[in-house]
């Protein structure tokens, strides 16, 4: 049996710990392999390691270190479907959708290209008589990035490019459910040139995560996953002095009004709320149909919903894969079963799908309710699965309001042909990314990925401009020369004069 190791120092280690997980092929429910779960002392190895890179690292000019990316994006693009492969193997998805995820992860690489111009600080001649004033980012040191299992390559790649370029080194502590991405990205890296210890990956489940949190030489923790992990990320982080990013779960409504172009909408509802089996944060799994068009959408969806052709991510003809595990499967189904005891029309019902040669698989079909109101548990609560749930609401004002009121924010979209409709939801909504007739608004790489309220625990967004601020220090520099012949010393508070 395989087993997934660390990456510490450059080279593939056990490590201390003699903890395994099982690796599942979701689509067959076959064990695929093993990985290693660390514990403080592996995680301590790669601090190190981190650490005794660092100052090299920190010391190289940005442009060497952009050069790295600029060779770690082209093998990423050269290899991007045997990535693809790795991901549809043990997360499950469709592998024209695993590629979609290398691209948008890709992208990140290619503006952490750009460190550069990016880390250029700002001069002031003569802030005072013969004083110059300067500023600049500089690297925190070593940083780590915990990720969830449904997006094994994007999710670190929103992290990982961004902290590298700026100077600091990286450990990633990826999700345990689909580890083999993490460490295909640090052989690439190497490729490029990465100086070992730069880079480096400790598997693991709590124990790894607590590790990181508690160790002194960690400076930085970049999250992205659930709601109450994120929350206690935050809090844990924070106490311990670091500098901490949690991004977590969502509940993304999409409004849809009576005067939208109600087949582009539906279009556009079936990819975001199916597509990669809903396991995606900007999945949208509540649809606020306003103004009578409920009866409408929901005769035209549920064909399309009942027909939706679901097998092994394998087959790009496929549209949807399985679920990550049987356990998040039984999760799903408990949410259907909880829907229609809370009185929700099942209109459609996805429940106990097996398909013909894949009976172990962890497959569900899409599922569809309507007349979903607030108060039941499959409004609350985050499914991550491929449910979506119709609300009716009498008016725009209505909608906002629900959108406004869930604990999540994190992505929503307006479907609608009326400018003013869809700028005063930009305007007041409360959350983090709006979709404007565009159902699953991700902002590109140059752009900043990232939710509000119960979505995202800290200051900063992930990648683009928020992901440079967050991976440096800022410092300010005032500068005197002196000219001529000194003057001695001066008591006074200097000013203009
Ligand atoms: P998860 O919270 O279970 O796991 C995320 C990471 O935390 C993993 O690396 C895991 O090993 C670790 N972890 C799990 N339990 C822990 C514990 N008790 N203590 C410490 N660490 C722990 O999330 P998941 O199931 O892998 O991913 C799905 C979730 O991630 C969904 O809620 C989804 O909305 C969210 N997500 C959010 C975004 C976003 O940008 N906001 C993006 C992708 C996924």
């Amino acid at each position: 049996m395989d087993i997934v190791q660390h990456y510490i120092g450059g080279k593939l280690t056990s490590g201390t710990s003699t903890r395994t997980a099982n690796v599942y092929q979701p689509a067959d429910g076959s064990v695929a392999r093993q990985v290693v779960l660390g514990n403080a002392t592996d995680v301590d190895t790669a601090v190190k390691a981190a650490e005794a890179a660092f100052p090299k690292w920190a010391a190289t000019p940005p442009l060497a270190r952009a050069r790295v990316m600029f060779r770690f994006r082209d093998l990423i693009e050269q290899k991007a479907k045997e990535i693809a492969a790795i991901i549809t193997s043990e997360h499950g998805k469709v592998l024209s959708d695993a590629l979609g995820e290398v691209t948008r992860g890709m992208e990140v690489v290619e503006f952490a290209t750009g460190v550069p111009e990016l880390l250029k600080g700002d001069f002031t001649e003569q802030v005072g008589r013969d004083i110059d004033a300067y500023s600049m980012r500089q690297p925190l040191g070593v940083c780590a990035g915990i990720t969830p299992f449904n997006f094994p390559a994007m999710v670190p790649l929103w992290m990982l490019p961004t902290a590298i370029a700026c100077g600091n080194c990286f450990i990633l502590k990826p999700s345990e459910r689909d580890p083999s991405t993490s460490l295909f990205i640090a052989d690439l890296l190497k490729q490029a040139g990465l100086p070992d210890g730069v880079f480096g990956v400790v598997h693991g489940d709590k124990e790894v995560v607590d590790a990181i949190l508690d160790h002194p030489g960690i400076h930085a923790v970049s999250f992205v996953g659930s709601t109450p992990i994120a929350e206690y990320i935050y809090t844990t982080g924070t106490r311990n002095g670091k500098r901490v990013q949690a991004l977590g779960g969502a509940k993304n409504h999409a409004i849809i009004m009576p005067d939208c172009d109600l087949d582009k909408t539906v279009d556009a509802l079936m990819g975001a709320a199916y597509g990669s089996a809903g396991e995606r944060c900007m999945a949208i799994s509540v649809a606020v149909a306003v103004g009578g068009i409920g009866d409408k959408l929901v005769e035209t969806m549920a064909p399309r919903v009942r027909a939706l052709k679901i097998g092994p991510g394998t087959d790009n003809s496929n549209e949807m894969g399985p679920l990550v595990t049987k356990i998040h499967l039984d999760k799903v189904s408990g949410y259907i079963d909880a829907g229609e005891s809370e009185g929700a029309k099942l209109v459609v019902d996805g429940r106990g799908l097996k398909l013909q040669g894949y009976e172990d698989g962890y497959f569900i079909g899409g599922t569809l309710f309507d007349d979903v109101t607030p108060e039941m548990k499959i409004y609350k609560e985050e499914i991550f699965g491929p449910v979506l749930a119709v609300v009716r609401a009498d008016t725009f004002d209505e909608a906002l309001d629900l959108v406004n009121k869930h604990e999540f924010g994190n992505g929503t979209a307006i479907f609608t042909r009326d400018g003013d409709s869809a700028r005063t939801f930009a305007s007041r909504v409360q959350a983090g990314m709006i979709g404007i007739n565009v159902p699953i608004p991700v902002p590109m790489a140059f752009h900043s990925f990232g939710g509000w309220k119960r979505s995202l625990f800290g200051d900063h967004h992930m990648h683009g401009p928020e992901g440079i601020r967050f991976f440096t220090r800022y410092k300010a520099v005032t500068a005197r020369w002196p000219t001529g012949i000194r003057s001695g010393a001066e008591f006074i508070m200097p000013t203009l004069g």
